[in-house]
């Protein structure tokens, strides 16, 4: 039997990438003062900055588009949507929103105070950002296994129990709910097992605590679930999902991964508590209940996407792009955080380019020259994006430099990733010409999205 996982797709419609020379290349970075995010997407040959948005939509998603029912209150395109996410989650509650932080944002202004504390594997950037500006702690209690890349535990997403527990006799007085990020995003997509699930749930339950989920990834989550998980091996990915959010009382959800869609999010209660005034404060900020943040064909989109993405061997084939990156990639001596997640590859960029130090910022120094040496583009998580400029103009750098490289969904072939791994490879070959960077100017917040480089 052929063992090739293919693409469980066929293409109907295309869109031409382009090919540059290395001098193209060259120039274009340097008009971009050596920062990728400043690159014209036009000028990249595989874009692999983000999973996020990044999706090619299904024939039936686009031809659901034009059933899109528009009316400012009470669409059609709402009840369909509402129903799909009632079957998955069995929540009454819909609140749609233009994307995920969104969701964030309205949620935590009604469910936290200032001086609060929420506990989560690992809070996403956007999430933890919208819980401090409303003066809330956030607390990143993954297991340890987490944070070690080459630990090769099932389920690197999971939660320490004994931590929250802790936290829970210490702190319980300031924690309105527990949250979990399925899949952990911001520790790799690594995923949260069934069992660690119900244990925290159960624990904030004794506490009187709800669950709060964010579920960008629920569906890879699940996948995972079903390939690892003692007893999950004949469930259907479906099913999963439904024991999944019984376990929770609420989620925040960024439709732009495992929505499949390019815009969108959404919150979804289990009870009363929190809709009403999450409501008021959607229709100040995003739009009237029954759109939020969207247009009535972005509902049907939705709707279409949150079935397709359940397809086991859409999910088989998902999971699978990211895995065979990885043993291109340790074939070729690239060192890389083990197991492979969800939606990414992370390549260690310290162990890449030992010639260079902290100060030259190793990975966006990689993420540089996978531009330059054949025209991808991942994004660095390392110093740039962790570290600061002190006051005192000392530089403070982040413990891992780290490249992502974040897949689209049905978006790029086999041979993409073929040549994608290609170019990892002989680029490590000659690794030891590459140049670090200097910071030349920069902003106070998120600097890496702007900051200007020269070379070292
Ligand atoms: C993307 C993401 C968000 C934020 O969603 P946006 O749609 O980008 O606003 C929140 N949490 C996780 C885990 C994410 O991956």
């Amino acid at each position: 039997m052929p063992t090739t996982l293919i693409e469980p797709f066929r293409i109907k419609s295309v869109e031409p990438i382009r090919m540059t020379t290395r001098a193209e290349r060259e120039a274009l970075l340097e008009k971009a003062r050596l920062n990728p995010f400043l690159l014209r997407a036009d000028d990249v040959l595989l874009d692999f900055l983000t999973d996020s948005g990044t999706g090619a939509m299904s024939a039936k998603q686009w031809a659901a588009i034009m059933e899109g029912d528009e009316s400012y209150a009470g669409a059609r395109s709402f009840f369909r949507l509402e129903a799909v996410i009632k079957n998955l989650t069995g929540y009454e509650h819909l609140i749609p929103t233009h994307q995920g932080r969104a969701a964030e944002r309205i949620l935590f202004a009604v469910a936290t105070h200032p001086g609060d504390l929420v506990p989560n594997n690992t809070h996403f950037d956007t999430t933890r950002a919208n819980l401090e500006v409303d003066g809330v702690e956030a607390v990143d209690l993954v297991i340890p296994e987490g944070l070690d890349p080459k630990n090769l535990h099932p389920f690197k997403g999971n939660i320490d129990l004994e931590k929250v527990a802790e936290l829970l006799e210490r702190e319980g007085h300031r924690i309105p709910f527990g949250m979990m990020t399925v899949t952990n995003n911001s520790g790799g997509g690594q995923p949260v097992s069934m069992a660690n699930l119900r244990a925290y749930a159960q624990l904030l339950k004794r506490h009187g605590k709800p669950l709060v989920l964010d579920v960008c990834r629920f569906a890879e989550n699940a996948m995972f679930v079903k390939l690892r998980e003692p007893g999950f091996a004949d469930r259907s990915i479906e099913s999963i999902v439904q024991e999944m959010f019984s376990l929770a009382d609420g989620c925040t959800m960024s439709a732009k991964k495992d929505g499949l869609v390019n815009i969108g999010g959404f919150i979804a209660l289990k009870d009363d508590r929190w809709v009403e005034a999450a409501r008021n404060l959607l229709i100040l900020t995003e739009g009237f209940p029954t759109y939020g943040g969207l247009a009535g064909r972005d509902l049907e989109a939705l709707a279409v996407g949150l079935e397709e993405v359940l397809h086991e061997d859409y999910l088989r084939y998902r999971l699978r792009t990211a895995e065979y990156m990885g043993e291109k990639l340790k074939a070729g001596g690239v060192q890389i955080v083990e197991p492979t997640g969800g939606h990414a590859v992370y390549l260690d960029a310290k162990a890449f380019l030992p010639h260079l130090g902290p100060e030259d910022y190793p990975a966006w120094s990689l993420a540089n020259a996978l531009y330059l040496e054949g025209g991808l583009r991942g994004v660095e998580i390392g110093s740039v994006m962790f570290g600061k400029r002190l006051e005192d103009g000392t530089e403070t750098y982040h413990a891992m430099e780290l490249v992502r490289l974040a897949f689209p969904r049905r978006v790029y072939t086999q041979s993409h990733f073929d040549y994608a791994a290609e170019v990892i490879c002989e680029l490590k070959a000659k690794a030891g010409e590459v140049r670090g960077v200097r910071i030349r100017k920069q902003s106070r917040f998120l600097r890496h999205f702007t900051a200007e480089f020269g070379w070292a």
